[in-house]
């Protein structure tokens, strides 16, 4: 069988482990086998189903610092950023777990007698995963534990750059005491990931990833008959900063959530929409705070900034940063890849701030996917909001003030999923939903008590024990028929 190298970003020679590259075949038999072990897991009680997943986020917690090296490894995040990814999925256990002990759907009066009325959630049997590299651990966690509480099978295909992660996430549900046909794992590029979204053995796809890629799963996915999909896609998101700001907090903000995950995350900060008042010292501070970060090797607890994940992926972002430079931007820092001595081959590019940059341009319309923050000035308010506005996607948007009034009228005004006062675009909690409008999206949201939307289907039951047929919309409200009373 062909094989595949997943590698240290931050050095590609060493390598992290070698996979197989799944085809279609393996694909069918691997969702056969979820589908038998789903047959009685759908069986198991909603609260078993529970006690199960919280076992698993008690086996995460005890093997995060492991787990937390693997994804310095694997994904290249800085130690710190790979143990948030880590506790994400333990948070998410409990969370899940809990709603295994609580309210799944409504209980409405019937408008006849004798009669109840109630919605509950069914599993849709085996669901498709098809994940991004970037929160290698926690996005699996987002999907398979609300899947596997809804009571399906999964069969999950991680990225090419983070297969160990979702191993060693998925050997935790087992040790946990998920069946191991329940959760298979395939792996490969896009074959293996196509011909998941194509399976009519699949019941719902779920994708995480970016807007091209999701397009292709939307289409494929939908030819072999309408399915549940959740589409959850790339970010441009925005920092609104008055003048009236806390510039302190605001810079604080803007560094981390620009450069933090070396601007990997869906959610990092990439436009800075800024008062012309203050956007002089708030650039000036956010430069002089970006040329202190320590871009080195993540699994070092001192570094600040790891690699970005491949070197294709530097050179598009550097592509990216002389496209703005030729549309009139002018580098304020960054604009360079980096070497790192003791990193061989890994690709480092510079935290990036980038002046002049006009609401028209490519910098400021599409995702970089790095970490380079483009400054925007504008003056009034609902400027500002148009220019969060002004683009395709919607997941995220952060608004600077110390004014009550201007915050909550961004707030109103932003059409993005996710909006923070006075905190950067980044640092969503597990209990909210979260997701994005426009072309972020197609509706559907991870975590929060919604997060099992995507994994299962409405059921309304209706129980008549009164004894005669009954008619609604056309039988005599019960106070009006003698025989009823
Ligand atoms: P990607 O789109 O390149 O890959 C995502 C997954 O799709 C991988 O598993 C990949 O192997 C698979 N794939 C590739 N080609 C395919 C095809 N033709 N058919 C089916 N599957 C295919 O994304 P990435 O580089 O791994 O992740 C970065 C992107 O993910 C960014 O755009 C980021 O904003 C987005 N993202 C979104 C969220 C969110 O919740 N909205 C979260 C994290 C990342």
């Amino acid at each position: 069988m062909t094989t595949f190298r997943s590698v240290n970003p931050a050095r590609p020679d060493d390598v992290v482990g070698e996979y197989p590259v799944h085809d279609a075949a393996a694909v069918d038999a691997v969702v056969a086998a979820a589908a038998d072990a789903q047959r009685a897991w759908r069986r198991l009680p909603v609260p078993a189903r529970a006690d199960v997943i919280a076992a698993a986020g008690a086996v995460l917690a005890r093997d995060k610092d492991g787990l937390t090296d693997l994804v310095a490894h694997e994904a290249g995040k800085v130690l710190v950023e790979a143990g948030g990814d880590v506790q994400e999925a333990v948070d998410m256990a409990h969370f899940v777990a809990g709603q295994g002990r609580s309210a799944w759907g409504e209980i409405v009066p019937s408008e006849l007698g004798d009669k109840l009325a109630w919605t509950t959630r069914q599993p849709v049997g085996v669901v498709g995963l098809i994940t991004p590299w970037n929160f290698p651990v926690a996005i699996p966690s987002w999907k398979i534990f609300p899947a596997l509480l809804a009571g399906n099978g999964v069969v999950i295909k991680p990225s090419e750059h983070a297969p160990a992660c979702c191993e060693a996430f998925v050997a935790a549900c087992v040790e946990a005491g998920v069946p191991a046909d329940l959760v298979k794992v395939v792996h490969g590029f896009a074959e293996p990931a196509a011909a998941l979204a194509v399976h009519p053995g699949v019941g719902a796809v779920s994708f995480t990833g970016s807007v091209p890629t999701g397009r292709k799963v939307a289409a494929s996915a939908m030819e072999t008959g309408p399915r549940l999909l959740s589409l959850e896609l790339g970010g441009k998101n925005a920092m609104i900063v008055r003048p009236d700001a806390d510039l302190d907090l605001a810079v604080e903000g803007a560094v981390f959530g620009a450069f933090g995950t070396s601007g990997q995350r869906c959610t990092s900060t990439s436009r800075l929409i800024v008062h012309p008042d203050v956007a002089g010292e708030l650039v000036d501070r956010v430069v002089k705070r970006a040329g202190e970060l320590r871009l080195g090797d993540p699994r070092d607890p001192g570094v600040d900034v790891g690699p970005v994940i491949t070197g294709s992926s530097a050179e598009r972002i550097a592509g990216m940063v002389a496209a703005a430079v030729d549309e009139g931007a002018t580098v304020a820092c960054g604009g360079e890849t980096v070497t790192v001595p003791g990193c061989d081959g890994g690709a480092f590019y510079a935290p990036t701030v980038l002046t002049g940059v006009r609401p028209g341009h490519r910098i400021a319309r599409e995702e970089v996917f790095g970490p380079v923050l483009a400054v925007l000035e504008v003056a009034g308010l609902d400027d500002a909001i148009d220019v969060v506005n002004s683009i395709e996607y919607g997941l995220s948007a952060a608004v600077y003030s110390r004014d009550i009034a201007t915050a909550l009228r961004a707030v109103d005004g932003i059409d993005t999923g996710i909006v923070y006062v006075n905190a950067p675009t980044i640092g969503a909690e597990i209990p909210l939903p979260f997701g994005g409008t426009k072309h972020t999206g197609n509706g559907f949201r991870e975590a929060g008590t919604r997060g099992i939307e995507q994994f299962s289907q409405l059921k309304t039951v209706y129980v008549d024990y009164s004894g005669r047929l009954q008619k609604a919309q056309i039988d005599t409200h019960p106070l009006d028929d003698p025989e009823a009373q």
